[in-house]
């Protein structure tokens, strides 16, 4: 006989994924189009059409915790060839939203992140923060002469809030999501017979994290797609301009407590062309991520959820507010400058201190699942 399987819907989880970006589930009939026509999905095993399945049954252990969810780049060639309209992309993209607030930690936090209700609250924490040291440490006020942010802003200031952000926050929160992500990516590949290898060998594990850097350094997988072609330059300019200033910001660290060269630096200098460079290449790929998801792709596909846009301005504000501080420096204008870069560090640290409950964590999560998916055996190293 064959083996019986206890189905037990969970509706709360269905509706949340609706929620999230995924309201047209409920019209897949089956068809399997989607998982035929994905150029991503592997023969064995493949993609999507038995997450559509999982999802309208409200599945919730087949779906949490499924490496192939990751392995989606939501290219959404699958949501155009659909003929039911159940956008199969965007709620495999809900999943993974879903699935950043569950690994996430705390869990109450996981929740204020993506509550749309509540922006005003993530804000408010950095500016109560900000307000009370400056306030405390007497530089509440624009000073006097030339324009230079340490004299507002005291560069120990920006460390004592963002080093620990960088360096005990971000890798506490995102050391439990992963130790949580990988246990349950491994428990549901052996239950779905996914996984050749029944152990997780770390070392092992490690090797296949570096083979599939070059297919993200390259975004390969992007170049793919048909319907979302253009997400392609999009993401690289995002990911390498990411990467730019991450350089900049070390070297600043390095020259400052190091080299003891507290700057200004002109804009001549070949770190302050890095950074220039990096946060145009940003602003670039920022908004032609706001286009793409703008663009009619019939059905609302690919339009996105609250989640997916609050990255998105979050971003954009980065770099607008980044750009403008700068700008309006260059322009001499202390009263508009130095709000300015308040206002950007406000950004920064909203970027830093809610990054793995933003859809931002998807570069961790993803980069797991793709490795683990090495690992496994489920798809060859390139
Ligand atoms: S999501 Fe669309 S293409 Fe995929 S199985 Fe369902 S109806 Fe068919
Ligand atoms: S969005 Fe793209 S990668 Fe994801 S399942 Fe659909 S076709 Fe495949």
């Amino acid at each position: 006989m064959a083996n019986s399987y206890w189905v037990e819907p969970d509706i709360k989880f269905v509706k949340q994924l609706m929620g999230l970006g995924g309201e047209t589930l409920k019209k897949c009939f089956q068809c399997a189009t989607c998982s035929v026509v994905c150029p991503i999905s592997p023969d064995e095993k493949p993609f999507p059409r038995k997450e559509m399945i999982a999802a309208q049954w409200g599945l919730k252990d087949k779906l949490v915790g499924n490496m192939d969810v990751w392995l989606c780049h939501q290219c959404n060639d699958c949501s155009s060839y659909c003929p039911r309209g159940a956008r199969p992309g965007d709620v495999l993209n809900a999943v993974r939203s879903y699935s950043i607030q569950q690994y996430a930690w705390p869990s109450w936090l996981a929740r204020i992140v993506p509550d749309a209700r509540l922006w005003w609250l993530l804000l408010a924490i950095p500016v109560a923060i900000f307000l009370v040291l400056l306030g405390g440490t007497g530089y509440l006020k624009i000073p006097a002469g030339e324009i230079e942010f340490a004299k507002f802003f005291p560069t120990l200031l920006v460390d004592i809030i963002f080093v620990p952000l960088a360096t005990v926050w971000l890798p506490l929160v995102f050391g439990i999501g992963i130790y949580r992500f990988m246990n349950d990516i491994h428990k549901n590949a052996l239950a779905e017979g996914k996984a050749k290898r029944k152990d997780l060998n770390i070392p092992d594990f490690l090797k296949s994290v570096v083979c599939i850097l070059p297919t993200i350094l390259r975004h390969s997988k992007f170049s793919q797609c048909s319907t979302n072609k253009d997400r392609y330059l999009a993401h690289i300019l995002v990911l390498f301009s990411f990467i730019g200033l991450f350089v900049v910001t070390n070297f600043f660290f390095v020259a400052l407590y190091i080299l003891h060269e507290p700057g200004p630096y002109s804009l001549a200098n070949p770190v302050k062309i890095l950074a220039n460079v990096s946060a145009i290449a940003l602003f670039i790929g920022v908004l032609l991520m706001i286009s793409n998801r703008l663009k009619d792709k019939g059905s609302n596909v690919g339009k996105g959820s609250y989640f997916d846009w609050s990255l998105i301005v979050l971003v954009l504000g980065l770099v607008v507010t980044g750009g403008l501080s700068e700008l309006t420096r260059l322009a001499h204008l202390p009263a508009v400058a130095y709000p300015m870069y308040f206002t950007h560090l406000v950004f920064v640290f909203c970027l830093f201190a809610y990054l793995p409950y933003s859809k931002l964590a998807h570069l961790v999560y993803r980069t797991l699942a793709m490795a683990y998916s090495r690992y496994a055996e489920r798809e060859p190293c390139e």
